[in-house]
């Protein structure tokens, strides 16, 4: 990803702390470039799972939420933040009218053209799924539709296939009782071999603080070794 002082980078993301988790340190890096940052979020993330904080408990979630979002948005030096307005659809489950998964891969690739054009994006900036949340599988795939009549390059997060693998050790050992010790480890992050990593330690502690920012989401990184840490959150996975 070269981005150069000047260009218009896009972030286009499903929930608030999408921009921080996977995509913090892209970010942080087009930000340092001299480039003007937009992070383009398709819903509130109104379904993820909440941790209780007596000081938000009382406010509607989507609320915390985007508040979050542009707390750490701000911080990561990001010059505007837009919310698409879609709903979140949930891990799983049926798929609720007006959710992000509700909206065809056409009428929403359209959105983002017009989005991307308006914005006169030379970069856009996304996260591939490799989580396998239908809610970026599916903005993923309408990123890849619109990007088509696009000059814009395109860089894509992802999660390494051999870093997940150690995720899953440290988490076995760390909550025994985990989902996660019946999932099939081979389908776990994208295979290494597609994807490219570029340092980012200069930007492992502004990506840090943007990730606490979102303080009623549950990191996936908390109580990891800090060597797994480092692995995941000072270094990008871009796919190839
Ligand atoms: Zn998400």
């Amino acid at each position: 990803m070269k981005v150069t002082a000047g260009q218009r980078v896009v972030v286009v993301v499903a929930h608030p702390d999408d921009e921080s988790f996977p995509c913090g340190s892209l970010i942080a890096r087009s930000v340092a470039a001299g480039a003007h940052v937009t992070v383009l979020c398709a819903t509130r993330g109104e379904q993820g799972e909440r941790v209780p904080d007596a000081a938000t408990d009382h406010l509607p979630l989507a609320e915390v939420r985007e508040a979050e979002l542009h707390a750490a948005a701000a911080l990561l030096g990001v010059a505007t933040v837009e919310l698409l307005g879609f709903a979140d659809s949930g891990f799983d489950g049926p798929v609720a009218d007006g959710s992000l998964c509700a909206q065809s891969i056409d009428s929403l690739s359209a959105l983002l053209v017009a989005r991307l054009k308006h914005l006169d994006a030379e970069h856009v900036v996304t996260f591939d799924g490799s989580d396998g949340h239908r809610d970026h599988l599916h903005l993923r795939a309408a990123i890849e539709v619109a990007v088509q009549t696009s000059t814009a390059a395109l860089t894509m997060a992802s999660l390494p296939n051999s870093l997940m693998r150690r995720w899953v050790s440290e988490m076995q050992v760390m909550q025994p009782d985990t989902v996660y010790l019946d999932i099939d480890l081979d389908a776990l992050g994208a295979p290494d071999d597609e994807l490219t990593a570029i340092d980012a330690a200069e930007f492992f502690e502004l990506r840090l603080r943007a990730i606490a920012t979102h303080r009623s989401q549950r990191s996936p990184y908390d109580g990891l070794s800090p060597d797994l840490q480092r692995a995941f959150l000072a270094v990008d996975h871009v796919r190839n």
